[in-house]
């Protein structure tokens, strides 16, 4: 889970993949790290103590509680990391038990990769090996975004690295590998991928060549979804390149439609042709589509520019200033204090309300909430929000909608 990253990281394999230029160009730009990387990392060491507990043998359970209680004085400590490992555990508990005999599981395994990429090695968080079979769990504290475990490239090559470890010990009995996120903060069900041995081969295989130009400089740059991590992402001249093409709205309305010379004619002389002034509903989800990316490049453009100009540089076009901010006392206790004083009451004074359902879910822990008001509660359906047909939710369903709730 922690620890040093290979200069072609698993974690990063997605980026690289799709953009073998990355990592030469990100090399220029410091690594830095985050208050969300940092209470990752602790989410991750207390899942390893439970997991420990649960599946090891001939623990010092001293030793361990002592690190346990360690862990919970961390700066980023938060009780919830409790609940998380315990789900993580859980999950753990049900894929061993999915096995027709008890698995060999181990944790916080380091494995090396480099047969497919060049120097590629990382740590699985937990493997479990029984009857033919090799399932891997990989634990995720982020509630941003849903990592899925199908087709995704960490994983696959973790599985890669997880196979050539324990093929001293287990030979070629390994016939199917499974892939495991469990990533509680986002869903109560873990993303899963199963594939056999020669099928998670033959993927390590046909990504050697894309590895082999990341790792020797010689890769070419493709922007897209996987920018959002690059360091350079601000910086990136292809990123740019590729957004700033967006920007030229005629590029992308009614291309198959009409001829390039008439989409550029203004609109009188296409409404005297019979060439409609509106956009159609295809166009608006074709600009959509392309938009979506310049609205994230956009964003990470002012974050760089915020970020230089307080370090001093200058953007040309572009200051910083104080946002807008709302009026606070200084000392509430004191307000309070005096206003007591000249006789307002408490009544006046407070307000008493209950606690939200994550809340109180927080204070009374998932089992014993779940236990007690399981009866009580209901999930209605949000609110209707665009997203791209990939997301993998079902559509929204108006008149499903109208009963949600309703019982
Ligand atoms: S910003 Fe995007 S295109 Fe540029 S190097 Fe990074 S991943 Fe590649």
């Amino acid at each position: 889970m922690a620890g040093t990253h290979a200069f072609l990281s698993a974690s990063s394999a997605h980026r690289w993949l799709n953009c073998t230029a990355a990592p030469s160009f990100e090399a220029q730009f410091p690594k830095t790290t985050s208050a969300y990387a940092d209470e990752g990392t602790l989410a991750h060491s207390i899942c390893e103590i439970y997991a420990k507990r649960k599946f090891g043998v001939n623990l010092d359970r001293k030793k361990i509680n002592a690190e346990l209680a360690k862990l919970k004085r961390a700066e980023y400590y938060d009780p919830e990391m409790l609940e998380t490992a315990t789900t993580y555990v859980e999950y753990l508990v049900e894929k061993a038990m999915s096995f027709p005999n008890s698995p060999y599981v181990v944790q916080e395994i380091k494995v090396d990769f480099s047969d497919y990429v060049p120097q590629g090695f990382g740590t699985c968080d937990c493997v479990m090996i029984g009857d033919g079979k090799l399932h891997i769990t990989d634990y995720k504290h982020g509630k941003g975004v849903k990592v899925e475990a199908v087709g995704n490239p960490q994983m696959r090559l973790y599985a890669l690295g997880a196979l050539k470890h324990f093929g001293a010990i287990f030979g070629d009995t390994i016939k199917t590998v499974s892939m495991g996120i469990c990533q509680p903060r986002i869903s109560e069900y873990p993303s899963e991928e199963e594939m056999t041995v020669d099928e998670l081969r033959a993927w390590g295989e046909s990504i050697k060549p894309l590895a082999d130009a990341a790792y020797n400089g010689r890769g070419e740059y493709h922007s897209g979804a996987w920018c959002k991590f690059c360091r350079g992402k601000a910086q990136c001249k292809a990123r740019a390149d590729a957004n700033s093409a967006l920007a030229d709205f005629k590029d992308f309305i009614t291309p198959d439609k009409v001829a390039p010379e008439i989409a550029k004619l203004p609109q009188e002389a296409r409404a005297a042709l019979g060439v409609p002034n509106m956009l159609t509903d295809e166009e608006i989800g074709s600009l959509l589509k392309q938009g979506a990316e310049l609205v994230k490049w956009y964003s990470d453009l002012q974050e760089y520019a915020l970020g230089a100009i307080l370090e001093g540089k200058t953007v040309p076009g572009f200051k910083v200033v104080a946002g807008k901010s709302a009026r606070a006392f200084s000392d509430e206790a004191k307000v309070f204090e005096l206003l007591r004083n000249v006789g307002y009451t408490d009544e006046q004074l407070m307000e008493h309300k209950p606690k939200t359902l994550a809340g109180l879910e927080k204070v009374i822990g998932k089992k014993q909430f779940g236990a007690l008001l399981s009866d009580y509660i209901i999930k209605p359906m949000g609110k209707p929000t665009l997203v791209d047909e990939s997301d993998k939710r079902e559509p929204y369903n108006a008149a499903a909608a109208d009963f949600a709730g309703v019982t």
